[in-house]
């Protein structure tokens, strides 16, 4: 059951759509973003060949070292915990940051690109199942970062973005992804912005995620295979 890049890109494309369709969504409305973390320059090469052209990291310092070595002219989206004295090269190296989760660290991006000359959507990401071991602001503090955006010109809050549980069974996933789309909806008018997108879902749950609204769905082990572990790299921690 050896599988190509291209064929294992083709069966997410097509679970994709068909999530689209049960949701009655149109299939453009969500887009995939592959997570290469941890997956070498030969891999993105081979995800680029396949026609993809948007990647998601999470650690900086290992972007650092693996951009430069990719093609030209990919979107690079980050997806990991920032820290805010990785700011300033997140800020050179990113398109999108997912995880935004404290009033400090959107401060922090705002003044960055400030310096840096652009504008950078991100998303914030909640905590919405309470875990304690998560990352992510509290549903209650969303009103407080909403507030301290509208003083910030640099930082365009483009949406949420959540990571659930880890749980074997996807629905048990679905009441998180339901109630990130109902944070939006209830936020949009009272921040006074489209909140378009929300980053939710990866390789055991996009499904479920698409059904309830996702607009990015963030997939690495599914189309890339398992991570390789490097001595000392934490996969999750910037
Ligand atoms: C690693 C990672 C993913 C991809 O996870 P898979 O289970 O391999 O699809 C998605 N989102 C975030 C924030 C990640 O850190």
């Amino acid at each position: 059951m050896e599988q190509t890049l291209a064929s294992r890109l083709e069966g997410i494309r097509e679970r994709m759509s068909a999530a689209c369709l049960r949701a009655g969504r149109a299939p453009d409305s969500v887009r995939l973003l592959p997570v290469s973390k941890m997956h070498g320059p030969e891999e993105i090469e081979e995800a680029v060949r396949a026609g993809l052209d948007c990647f998601g990291e999470s650690r900086v310092q290992e972007a650092r070292q693996k951009i430069p070595l990719c093609s030209g002219g990919l979107h690079w989206h980050f997806v990991g915990h920032l820290q805010t004295n990785k700011v300033r090269e997140a800020v050179s190296l990113f398109e999108v940051l997912h995880a935004v989760d404290s009033v400090r660290l959107l401060e922090c991006v705002d003044r960055l690109c400030a310096e840096e000359g652009r504008v950078l959507p991100v998303f914030l990401e909640v905590n919405v199942s309470g875990e304690r071991s998560k990352f992510g602001l509290k549903p209650e503090e969303l009103g407080g970062v909403f507030e301290a955006a509208g003083r910030l010109h640099r930082v365009r809050i483009a949406g949420l973005m959540t990571v659930p549980p880890i749980a074997e069974d996807p629905e048990e996933s679905r009441p998180f992804f339901r109630h990130l789309r109902q944070l939006r909806d209830e936020w949009s008018p009272r921040a006074g912005l489209p909140l378009a997108e929300l980053s939710m879902g990866m390789s055991h749950d996009f499904d479920a995620a698409i059904e309830e609204g996702a607009t990015w769905v963030r997939v690495g082990t599914l189309l890339f295979g398992e991570r390789r572990r490097v001595e000392g790299h934490e996969p999750d921690a910037a």
